[in-house]
């Protein structure tokens, strides 16, 4: 089975050697899995002095553009104005969408701000993966429940619910996601683990009930990189492996889920194509 993996951070080896692509690529060889989904380092998490004249983003992409192994997103920097730029140039340095956190970054699920990330994400056709779950932050900002306006009011977003709420917000997750079965999807991401992971616990018999809830198409797994470890990521795999459903809905959770998440809706594309064609023919506007 070939298994396509989301949610792997990746660092500079100044900031976190043991989160490098390198290590990734080792862990993915360990566990079997034959591509990921990098995301850019957040700015908080970037050494800027060391590469001045880039950002994560650009970093991310020089690092990985001829690599078949892994896609790309980006990150947006929340403290700067400049918001609709950024995802403007996370669609033309190619990369495959965005991950957000609000609980990290700091910023509210349903600020102006966020909003106008989420507009242009759409717009592109760039799809998002959201931190949902506590994480030791204002829990009215980022809480699960205010995805269901980012559904409402941005149709064709595509969007993750990485850790589907966690062991607290779960059931909120589950209302989302069945209130919006057109654009959300649930990350199964640190879902398995008791331990370390225990605010995003969910366990076999709850990811099956997020099955029969919603469909096994909407599930996408992914790695938490690095902060699972390969240990950690074979026990979430086995744990898919084991879950009751067929063969091919499996293949499906660990990765054909994520590559038709990632594919541009066909409209935007046609739009982006006449965009292109129009300058094309009239350069000079
Ligand atoms: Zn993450």
């Amino acid at each position: 089975m070939k298994i396509i993996a989301n949610h792997a951070h990746v660092f500079q080896e100044s900031k976190r050697p043991q989160g490098t692509i390198s290590v990734l690529k080792q862990v993915m060889d360990e566990c079997g899995i034959s591509q990921a989904v990098a995301f850019a380092p957040f700015p908080r998490h970037f050494n800027y002095d060391e590469e001045p004249n880039t950002n994560p983003n650009r970093w991310l992409y020089s690092k990985i553009k001829d690599d078949d192994r892994l896609y790309g997103f980006g990150v947006i920097d929340m403290n700067k104005d400049n918001v609709v730029e950024q995802v403007q140039e996370i669609y033309d340095l190619g990369l495959n969408g965005i991950k957000m956190h609000p609980a990290f970054q700091h910023f509210a699920v349903d600020d102006k701000k966020a909003y106008s990330v989420y507009e242009k994400a759409e717009q592109l056709g760039l799809p998002i993966s959201f931190h949902t779950g506590v994480h030791k932050a204002r829990i009215r900002e980022s809480h699960t429940l205010l995805f269901d306006e980012v559904a409402f009011n941005f149709r064709n977003l595509k969007f993750t619910l990485e850790h589907v709420g966690g062991y607290s917000f779960f059931n909120e997750a589950v209302a989302v996601m069945s209130n919006n079965p057109k654009n959300t999807y649930a990350g199964i991401t640190s879902v398995f683990d008791r331990g370390t992971n225990r605010c995003w616990y969910l366990g076999n018999e709850k990811v099956e009930e997020l099955i029969w809830q919603t469909s096994v198409k909407r599930l996408i797994f992914g790695l938490d990189f690095p902060y699972n470890g390969p240990d950690k990521i074979k026990e979430a795999i086995s744990c898919i492996l084991s879950l009751n459903v067929d063969d091919e809905d499996k293949e499906r959770i660990l990765g054909g889920n994520l590559l038709e998440f990632m594919m541009m809706h066909e409209q935007q594309k046609v739009k982006s194509w006449i965009e292109n064609m129009r300058d094309c023919l009239y350069p000079a506007y």
